[in-house]
Formats: C-alpha cells, structure tokens, sequence
C-alpha cells in the first residue's frame, strides 16, 4: 500500500492469519503443536530452513498476529508476546542483563516491578541504582561504565510524574545501553516510546489493550534484531502467550483507540472538577493544563495524561477510606485501563510495601486516592465522587 495507515486503521487490519475457511474475524489456533507433512518437512522445520509453526510455546499464528498488530501500534519493527506484563518486564530486563551488569531505574515504579529488581533481578549479580523520575542529572550521575541498561515507566503511578524520553535515550546511547520504558499507564493509544529513541516499549497488555478486565497478558517491541533476542528467552524461560489470550487481546486492541481517548478526556473532566472540590488537597493528573511538564505531556503523550489520576483529600487515611467505602459505581479494585472505573488507596494497597518514610518521600500520603476512569457516562461517575466526598 503506498498509503500509510492511521493507528486506527491499523488497530483493526494490521495483520491476520488467514486460513482457506475465509473467516472474516481473526481465527483461533487453541492447539499445543503443529503437525509435520513428512519426516523431512519436520527436519526442515526444526532447522528453520523452513517457515512455520511447530509449538505453541515457540510460536503460534493467533499470537503472531497480535505481535504483529500491537507492534505496528507501538512503531515497532516487531514484537514479543508473553503471558503477563511482569514476564515482558522480566524478559526485557534479563534477556540483556548479565551478572556483574548495572541497570539504573525509576524510583517511581510499580509495586511488583520493585518487588522484581530488589527481590529477584538483584540476586543474579546485577547492581540496581534508583534515581529520580524527572531529575535527568540524577541518571547522569548514576551512569557507570558497566551500565547496560535504563529503565522506567512514564507517566509514574499513581503521581503521573513524566520522564523526558529523548533525552534518557540519548543518555543511553551515549554509554551503550538499552532505554527499555514501561509503556502501561499510556497504552500506544497515546504514546509511542519508541519514536523517543527507547529501545524497547513494554507493557502489560491486562490494561488498556484488552481493557474489558478479561485477561492477562503483555508485550515487548521493538527493533527485529532485540525482539529475536527476546524470543529466545520467553521460548526457553516459558513466559509464551496463550493464543486464546491473544485472540481475546487482539478484540481488545482493535477498540483501544476509541476506549483510551474517551476514557483519557473523561478523565480530564474529573480531574478538573475535583480540582474545584473544598474537600480536596491536591490533584495529580498529566493532562491538566497547568501541570507544569505540559509541554512533555504534549511532545510524548499527544496531550493526554491517561486514564489514571490521583488525588488527596483532607483528613488523611480516615477520609480516603470513607470516600472509597461510600463510591457507588466505582469498582474498589486496584487494577486499571479497565471500562469499569476503579477507586484505590495506594498507601495501603498498590504502595503498601514501600515504608512510611519512602512513601512521604514520593509523595504518596495517607489521604490519596487513586482512580482509573472507564467507560461509565462521565456526568454519573462525578456525581458518584460528590455523593462519596459529601458523605451523608
Ligand atoms: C499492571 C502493571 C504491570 C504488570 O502487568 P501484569 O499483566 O499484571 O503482569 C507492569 N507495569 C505496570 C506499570 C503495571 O501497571
């Protein structure tokens, strides 16, 4: 096609397996192994001197074809599925990382991918520094001549604190390391690390590619040579996608565009209202106007701040809790990217591990709550925060 096709097009016609049975919706291959024509064929198969499938954990035509779609989203050369976000983290990170390496992190992680560094990744012999989200002299200075690999996730949760992209990728091209960037809170529905310079987008597919809460899931893309790398890996380690999960995925992608933006402008909406709120401190939300990384949420995010945003009431955890105890329609759930609007309160769940002091010091209090925004009418979920905020 000399055309090139908008992300929505491509949400939806990327890609397909077609068999000779000319189904119209992208079939599904629910089976372990692939069979052989001869002997030889299966030799051939087995030397890749020949194209195919032989196992499902290797490969399977329903999940290629959702590597393929979301790869195309994410302006990547290709992508790898796995079976949940945290084994595309995982593979990301291990693929690359070798014992004696060094990788520098975000502070303002998700609670599992801590969990994952500090607990697991560091006992391989790979020496972890965290520095600040935004401070990119912090990065700098963090830099060692084993360094191999950057990592973060922008928007951070639940504060929506932004990471400069260009400029860590070239940080990292500078000192010949990977800038590998946790792509969940935006969805490719509204940023594209890879066109920053990342080497790798990665993100749980749970949230907004399948965004109905169904499945788990996740995906690495980027550059053919890395993801062929990262293939080996998920192959041998066994973190592969189930192709029913990815049939499930690929139904959710191809709304994802039109689910995001809703959800990201609704969210807008609330965010400014609960602005106005006497009963609220503070509001942290990416998309608002006068955030002061504006111009950021602009180049990278296409203006929108996601579906998340947090916000802190008066009277700290007492009142937090009253307001999630008294939501009517909100789901108090800690996931998010879902239709269905969520209510949590990150002190004690998403961010209950971190000590009070590291919470204070990211600025997560006793009174925040965080709130994903689905597909509800915008006018009823306000009207469920003020009847909960009201308290009567
Ligand atoms: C949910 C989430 C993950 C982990 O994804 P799973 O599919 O639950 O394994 C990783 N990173 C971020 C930012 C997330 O929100």
């Amino acid at each position: 096609m000399s055309h090139s096709l908008h992300p929505q097009t491509l949400a939806i016609r990327g890609s397909k397996a077609q068999t000779h049975y000319n189904e119209h919706h992208q079939a599904l291959f629910l089976t372990s192994s692939f069979m052989f024509d001869t002997a030889e064929d299966g030799a051939a198969l087995f030397a890749k001197t020949k194209q195919g499938f032989t196992y499902s954990r290797t490969a399977n035509p329903t999940v290629s074809t959702f590597q393929s779609r979301i790869a195309q989203l994410e302006n990547g050369e290709a992508g790898i599925a796995t079976a949940t976000g945290m084994a595309a983290i995982q593979a990301a990170l291990l693929t690359f990382l070798n014992a004696g390496d060094h990788l520098i992190s975000s502070r303002s992680l998700f609670g599992t991918t801590a969990g994952l560094l500090t607990g697991h990744i560091a006992r391989f012999g790979i020496d972890i520094t965290f520095v600040s989200q935004t401070d990119v002299s912090e990065w700098e200075k963090a830099i060692r001549p084993n360094t191999k690999m950057l990592f973060l996730e922008t928007p951070s949760n639940p504060l929506g604190e932004v990471a400069d992209l260009e400029k860590l990728a070239k940080l990292a091209h500078e000192n010949h390391a990977l800038l590998v960037v946790d792509n969940c809170f935006c969805s490719p529905a509204v940023q594209r690390p890879l066109d920053f310079g990342a080497d790798l987008s990665v993100q749980s597919a749970t949230k907004a590619i399948d965004g109905q809460g169904r499945v788990l899931g996740g995906i690495v893309c980027g550059k053919n040579e890395l993801i062929q790398q990262i293939a080996l890996y998920v192959n041998s380690m066994g973190l592969s996608l189930s192709p029913f999960n990815a049939w499930t995925l690929l139904s959710g992608a191809e709304t994802m565009l039109l689910r995001v933006r809703e959800q990201n402008q609704a969210a807008l909406k609330i965010a400014q209202w609960l602005q106005q709120q006497p009963q609220i401190q503070q509001v942290y939300y990416s998309g608002l106007p006068e955030n002061p990384q504006a111009d950021l949420v602009r180049k990278q995010q296409n203006g929108y701040g996601g579906a998340v945003l947090a916000f802190e009431v008066a009277g700290g955890q007492a009142a937090a809790w009253q307001v999630i105890d008294r939501v009517q329609i909100f789901s108090k759930t800690a996931n998010f990217g879902d239709v269905r609007s969520t209510i949590t309160h990150p002190w004690t769940t998403t961010h209950g591990r971190m000590s009070p002091d590291d919470k204070h010091a990211a600025n997560i209090r006793e009174g925040l709550v965080r709130i994903s925004v689905g597909l509800e009418y915008v006018d009823d979920l306000i009207w469920d925060l003020a009847q909960a905020l009201k308290g009567e």
